[in-house]
């Protein structure tokens, strides 16, 4: 049988604040696999942060089992994470955190650095990652230079020229106005095509509705996992989501 890539089991997450227990992520279980396209939706304090702090292995449980690639990650020291998560996770924030200072193509280079891979071959894959999301003619540009739209492509660039097994992507269009992060959902359709695993953690159940799976939680705990398209909560916006990109396409 395939293993999941991520497997929650009976997760918890709580907070002590003077007499009172915070339940952040309360009694969370779920699995995916990889190649799927997963979004983790959640009013604000719903509990999606928590929840991707410990998927990126930035955090562990306060109780339960995290296995990632099937390795318990709530065993792990420090530097055991900082490996996990540079070896296996691309993140992707709303904040583009690009270096103002270097063009794209160095911001783009720097985790390979880090990996410790030859300067030849740093330019070479992040040029290539940087075609991969239409910026191939951008490389000397510095971050200020581009837009917005542009910039997220860039981070987006950098979350993956080091072949992470998971795209992990927290608010990533919460930056852009809705055409441009329309964008960049394309981009991650794309992405998600290719065959890679994105978990997108999002407010929005517009951009949820985009993901092939939704899982949704309301005080650290979940109360939808399944198609997108049964998620009554995002239901309705799902439809008007549709119906926009079909008026945008020319088809309504
Ligand atoms: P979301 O990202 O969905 O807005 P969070 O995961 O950030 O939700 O927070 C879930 C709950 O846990 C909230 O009630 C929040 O106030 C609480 N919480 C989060 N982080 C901490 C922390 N470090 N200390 C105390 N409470 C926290
Ligand atoms: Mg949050």
């Amino acid at each position: 049988m395939m293993e999941a890539l991520i497997e929650f089991r009976n997760v918890s997450k709580y907070y002590t604040m003077g007499d009172t227990v915070v339940k952040a992520a309360d009694d969370i279980s779920f699995k995916i696999y990889k190649g799927e396209f997963v979004a983790i939706v959640g009013q604000s304090g719903s509990g999606k942060s928590t929840c991707m702090n410990i998927i990126g292995c930035l955090d562990v449980p306060t109780s339960g089992v995290y296995l990632l690639n099937g390795r318990n990650v709530g065993e792990m020291n420090k530097n055991e994470l900082s490996e996990i998560r540079n070896a296996m996770v691309g993140f992707i924030f709303q904040q583009y955190n690009l270096l103002p200072r270097f063009n794209i193509l160095e911001n783009v280079e720097i985790p390979l650095m880090y990996a410790g891979v030859s300067k030849s071959e740093r330019r070479r894959r992040a040029r290539e990652a940087l075609e991969n999301v239409g910026l191939g003619s951008k490389t000397k540009n510095l971050p200020n230079q581009l837009s917005g739209g542009q910039q997220q492509r860039v981070s987006i660039a950098r979350a993956l020229v080091g072949k992470p097994s998971l795209i992990l992507a927290d608010e990533p269009t919460g930056a852009l106005d809705s055409k441009t992060g329309v964008e960049v959902m394309a981009l991650f359709q794309n992405l998600h095509k290719a065959g890679h695993t994105i978990v997108l953690i999002t407010h929005n159940n517009e951009i949820a509705a985009d993901a092939q799976r939704i899982i949704r939680l309301e005080d650290g705990r979940v109360v939808y996992d399944g198609p997108a398209s049964g998620d009554t909560a995002s239901h309705n916006v799902f439809s008007s989501g549709r119906r926009k990109a079909d008026e945008s396409a020319g088809i309504l």
